[in-house]
């Protein structure tokens, strides 16, 4: 297994697998997660330059329930805002004897850290629009327990996808398997990247994107990351990609409906949300059990 986990493609689709069974070792037959002192010697520092709720919450809970040291990094309050680079802030955390990074950068910076800092292990938690690894691994344990394999099924993602790091994880995690169809849906504007993928197709009615679909996983608009200000009309906008129980009448009724959060029903209605079908609650708890996975595999590398 590689030293850190920067992408998604640093894993083989048995370590994929294997991390995602390891996980479901971390929830007890009750659906809590195990607490175990098993790394009580590591320290794990937080350091998130952007935003986060599920995920900086879920390594931080991970992270002591394997029994590590946890710094809740606090960019705000550091001397990032006196000035400091991200490389002397992590090189500071490394030589007080930080084992693990977690790092989360609107920029692509954690190669470069990754390899100024070797003794230091860094895991991806969200790299501008570019990846966001450990969301692709829940997504896909989501999927699996579910429907038992990622294998045969058709998918359905739906949203802002350029914008979406959780996105380009996810396609490069599921094209290990032999996924029936990848269908990309929404605005023309919006997908501009998936026009013409190297996996899947574009479909711009969703009506169409959604028949007989088994996953559809739902996107909010990213408007932190436009360069220039969007001028959208949002009922036009939801008519044409909200997805909502009508447009999802023409999947199969057993369909999974997932979101990586935060849902801002634009992209998804509230029932939509709250329907048997939706396994969106479900992704945020698997998200601390593949974290744990991820911690214990990369600490013990
Ligand atoms: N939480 C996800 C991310 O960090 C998705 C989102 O922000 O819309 O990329």
């Amino acid at each position: 297994m590689a030293k850190n986990l920067l992408s998604i493609k640093d894993l083989s689709k048995d370590e994929i697998l294997d991390l995602i069974k390891f996980s479901n070792s971390f929830i007890d037959n009750e659906g809590n997660f195990r607490k175990e002192d098993l790394f009580p010697d590591k320290t794990v520092a937080n350091v998130f330059c952007e935003p986060s709720t599920r995920t900086k919450s879920s390594f931080a809970i991970a992270a002591g329930n394997l029994g590590c040291s946890v710094i809740d990094f606090n960019i705000d309050n550091s001397s990032v805002q006196k000035g400091e680079s991200i490389f002397e802030t992590v090189d500071a955390l490394n030589l007080m004897g930080v084992d693990l990074c977690v790092l989360r950068h609107p920029e692509s910076v954690i190669q470069d850290l990754a390899e100024a800092l070797p003794k230091m292990v860094f895991i991806n938690a969200g790299e501008g629009s570019i990846s966001h690894p450990t969301q692709a691994l829940l997504d896909m344990k989501t999927i699996i327990d579910h429907k038992n394999s990622l294998d045969g099924l058709k998918i359905v993602i739906v949203g802002d996808l350029d914008h979406s790091r959780v996105t380009s994880s996810f396609v490069e995690g599921i094209s290990n398997f032999s996924i029936d169809s990848l269908t990309f849906s929404g605005h023309p504007e919006m997908c501009t990247k998936y026009q013409n993928p190297q996996i899947g197709h574009y479909e711009p009615d969703l009506d169409k994107a959604l028949d007989n679909a088994d996953v559809v996983m739902t996107l909010r608009i990213q408007y932190e990351r436009f360069d220039q200000e969007l001028n959208l009309d949002l009922e036009t906008y939801k008519n044409a990609y909200q997805l909502s129980s009508e447009k999802l009448g023409s999947a199969k009724g057993d369909v999974i409906i997932m979101h990586p959060g935060p849902v801002n029903y634009v992209e998804i209605t509230e029932a939509v949300y709250d329907s048997e079908n939706s396994v969106i609650r479900e992704q945020i708890a698997n998200g601390v059990a593949i974290r744990m996975a991820v911690l214990s595999r990369f600490l013990s590398g």
